[in-house]
């Protein structure tokens, strides 16, 4: 057989409102051409974020019931720490609210203004809980992980040489660790391979540097792996997980992605005396270390998401699904980059949309388009997001690229759901010589893609095509 199918079936759904073109007008217009003021009720196929949006198992619900609400020594802590140890093979783990607290935790300790703490590429709020802190955040993305018509196996890889260069000049205890992402977020969910980890992190260890994965989504990359490096698609799964562990000293999990549940984090470390002070500064913020800031019943979901993550049929029906929809937009021409990673799909708007000028956000534009056409919210990776305006001009100073993220909630949507976001863009595709761009009306002095107010520059999206319809 070659198709592959969910290895679930469906038990509980959760019903949403199909609605008009018309209606998503007027939502997107009361919204500031922006989609986080959009409300939820009236997306119909949410591919903002896989963070936290995924569907839980009939397991993990029957594990909400069993969690252990106890303010000490809750049952569902020492569960979760159980399966924790055994898949990372940390003595430490520290449940925590989500991601960016034990990055903000673990920082904390170790971060001052005169560290600098390199990585394969910083996620955003890695980035800024470094800089928070008066540090400076390196990225060393691999040569070609910016071509993204290039289809390379593992570009989510560190680049090795200028890693080595930079630890060899860098001034003795400037730098407090060394970080490795993976998947590799920021450079497109790309994965990072054994042989490259191995490396970073026996450079890292050579100057004395320990290691932190940043490994949010572990399970994905350690599929890839299996699938795309030479010698490892004999091994079991978790045997490939396990070794990614064990070639680093600890880790930050966001556990709203590959922990399969909507809402946690895990610290994870070796270093005892490191442990002490992470346990101090956890009840400061977070609680008491047997529970950091979840609910027994959170922590009892996420032990029970984390034994089944590295189901290998779970992984291959995500890797195929992503395939799916990116396949499909190559077909209609729709430049995307290659290759597809598990949890998402980006498509490059600046090369669809070239009449429109990066300083018109092509990406917003396309992510306005797909909401109006097909009610799906896209989130733009781009001009909007990581632009500058330029003091002395007013300028905008675009971004590298103006990229479009379409992600995919683990085991939200159907095949049907995904053919519906492909019809949409056939649609985009033979109108977008009509799109046009936006203009920034009103922002904040930060994170300005959140709350930013806009306006399209022409005619308002869509508007070409009044009557059309998926
Ligand atoms: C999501 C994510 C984080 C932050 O985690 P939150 O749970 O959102 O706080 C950190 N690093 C990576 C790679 C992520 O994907």
């Amino acid at each position: 057989m070659h198709t592959i199918i969910e290895p679930f079936r469906i038990k509980s759904v959760e019903p949403f409102a199909i609605t008009t073109e018309d209606h998503r007008r007027r939502a997107l217009a009361a919204a500031h051409w922006n989609l986080f003021a959009l409300r939820a009720e009236d997306v119909m196929i949410d591919l903002l974020t896989d963070s936290g949006t995924g569907a839980m198992s009939a397991r993990q619900w029957a594990a909400i019931m069993l969690g252990d609400e106890s303010y000490a020594g809750s049952s569902s802590f020492f569960e979760l720490e159980q399966v924790v140890r055994d898949l990372t093979g940390y003595r430490h783990v520290f449940p925590v609210h989500q991601g960016r607290a034990a990055e903000r935790i673990l920082f904390t300790l170790l971060v001052d203004r005169s560290k600098t703490v390199p990585n394969n590429a910083h996620f955003d709020t890695t980035r800024a809980n470094i800089e928070f802190l008066g540090g400076t955040a390196l990225d060393f993305p691999s040569a070609g992980a910016s071509d993204f018509a290039h289809a390379a196996p593992f570009k989510g890889d560190i680049d090795l040489a200028a890693l080595r260069t930079f630890l060899a000049n860098a001034p003795v205890g400037a730098v407090p660790f060394g970080m490795m992402t993976i998947t590799n977020n920021r450079m497109g969910g790309q994965p990072v391979s054994l042989a490259n980890l191995r490396a970073a992190a026996a450079a890292y260890h050579g100057h004395g540097v320990p290691c932190f994965l940043d490994a949010a989504r572990f399970a994905e990359n350690a599929w890839l792996i299996k699938q795309r490096e030479p010698g490892q698609q004999q091994r079991p799964l978790r045997d490939i997980a396990h070794e990614l562990f064990r070639l680093a000293d600890g880790c930050l999990i966001s556990a709203k992605k590959d922990g399969l549940v909507n809402i946690g984090g895990i610290l994870a470390l070796n270093d005892d005396a490191l442990a002490a002070r992470v346990r101090e500064l956890l009840i400061l913020t977070e609680g008491f270390p047997t529970y950091g800031g979840l609910a027994g019943r959170d922590l009892a979901a996420l032990a029970q998401g984390l034994r089944e993550v590295l189901d290998e049929d779970y992984l291959a029906y995500r890797e195929a699904s992503a395939r799916y929809l990116a396949d499909a937009l190559e077909r209609l021409d729709v430049p995307i980059v290659k290759p597809a990673g598990l949890h998402a799909v980006y498509v490059d708007a600046r090369a669809l949309l070239p009449q429109i000028p990066p300083h018109e956000l092509p990406g917003q534009a396309l992510c306005c388009e797909l909401y109006v056409r097909g009610g799906i919210r896209a989130v733009e990776i781009g001009t909007l997001m990581f632009g500058r305006s330029n003091p002395a001009t007013g300028e905008t100073v675009p971004a590298e690229a103006d990229l479009v993220r379409l992600c995919l909630p683990r085991r939200v949507y159907t095949q049907s759901h995904v053919d519906w976001v492909v019809e949409t863009f056939a649609q985009v595709v033979r109108d977008r010589a009509r799109l046009r761009g936006l203009r920034i009306e009103e922002q904040p002095r930060y994170l300005r893609a959140f709350t930013a107010k806009l306006r399209p520059v022409a005619a308002p999206v869509g508007v070409a095509n009044e009557r059309s319809r998926p």
